[in-house]
């Protein structure tokens, strides 16, 4: 297929309350996942009953409606989406509008499990660049972090997808007492490898059975644990995400801090989230969404998707408000990450 972008007149953004356009639009396809991290789930989840679950076409429906809305960047996530049956289908319809012009990025977050057996066929499809979700190079550690992962295939994934010409980002959750010690080392080793990465404070969402407050490591204080090993220069770069991005003077490679509770990010974001059921959550941390499922499947046109669309933008909270102290032991949201896609 030919991913060379054909020119093509971009359709106005969507405009929120706030002035933010909307231009991303992020996709859990499945709850599901073959880990269960402990800051994300619990051992035993509850998941959706498939009969719930918008089909590969519906969802391809509902993303491709987004991109007539204005829409110019996708990403697939989960749950893990490569477990999803038949994601490919999914992956290579989207690919169309990467073709056509009206989509700048098809993209994914993934555990990396099943990239293997995946990354060719996703750069066959025009994606260009993943994020690999990785804690820990210390097999032991993974272990006791996903329960259920093995770091060796995760690993071969990520070597798969770079001899696939996929550029690979790591995204590292710091948790407190866990992989603390092993940032930096985690850090020499992405950009060793021409990796970037990024890490990310733990989020309030979902009662994971674990007390919040012993898995929360502020990033100020990674940043300043970096500082004593590395130089870091701030940079401009920006990926459209929520990340602020310094450069390693050692290493060269770029490193990103996602600070959700330090220091939150609300004020630049252009993205909603829509679940495999078609819900669309309009803030990854509030309650408040919009069933796009009953418009979708009430008639064979889209008029009533737009509508439900827009009536959702235009709801589209100033920010969240996380908080994870010793008052606040629950969580913010009873919502799982892997619910709303993280
Ligand atoms: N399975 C895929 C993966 O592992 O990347 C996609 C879904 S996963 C929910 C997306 C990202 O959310 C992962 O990087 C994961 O570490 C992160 N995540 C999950 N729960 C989180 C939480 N409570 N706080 C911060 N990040 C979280």
């Amino acid at each position: 297929m030919d991913f060379e972008r054909a020119a093509s007149v971009h359709p106005a953004a969507m405009v929120d309350p706030f002035g933010r356009a909307i231009r991303y639009l992020r996709v859990s396809v499945t709850d599901r996942c073959d880990f269960r991290c402990v800051y994300c789930m619990a051992e035993h989840m509850t998941f959706l009953p498939k009969a719930e679950l918008l089909t590969l076409e519906e969802l391809d429906r509902l993303c491709s409606a987004f991109i007539v809305k204005g829409v110019r960047k996708l990403r697939l996530t989960g749950g893990e989406p490569l477990v999803r049956r038949g994601i490919m289908t999914l992956v290579r319809a989207l690919s169309r509008h990467l073709v056509d012009g009206a989509l700048d990025e098809l993209t994914l977050t993934t555990n990396g499990s099943q990239l293997a057996k995946y990354a060719g066929e996703l750069a066959a499809c025009g994606v260009r660049r993943i994020n690999v979700s990785l804690d820990t190079c210390d097999s032991d550690k993974f272990r006791a972090i996903t329960r259920w992962g093995e770091l060796d295939k995760v690993l071969a994934g990520i070597a798969a997808a770079q001899a696939a010409g996929l550029r690979v980002k790591i995204n590292v959750v710091a948790l407190k007492g866990v992989n603390e010690d092993e940032i930096a080392d985690l850090v020499q080793w992405a950009h060793g490898g021409g990796m970037d990465l990024t890490v990310i404070e733990v989020m309030p969402l979902g009662d994971v059975g674990e007390q919040r407050l012993d898995q929360y490591l502020p990033l100020s204080m990674v940043r300043a644990r970096l500082a004593e090993r590395y130089t870091l220069e701030d940079i401009d770069y920006r990926t459209g995400g929520p990340a602020r991005y310094v450069r390693v003077k050692e290493t060269g490679g770029r490193l990103g801090f996602i600070t959700p509770l330090t220091h939150n990010f609300c004020e630049s974001c252009n993205r909603v989230r829509l679940t495999c059921t078609g819900t669309l959550y309009m803030c990854l941390g509030q309650e408040d969404a919009a069933d796009l499922r009953t418009p979708l499947r009430a008639s064979e046109g889209n008029d009533l998707v737009y509508t439900a669309i827009d009536e959702a933008i235009a709801r589209k909270p100033k920010g969240h408000d996380f908080v994870i102290d010793r008052r606040h032991r629950r969580p913010a949201l009873a919502r799982h990450m892997s619910v709303t896609g993280g």
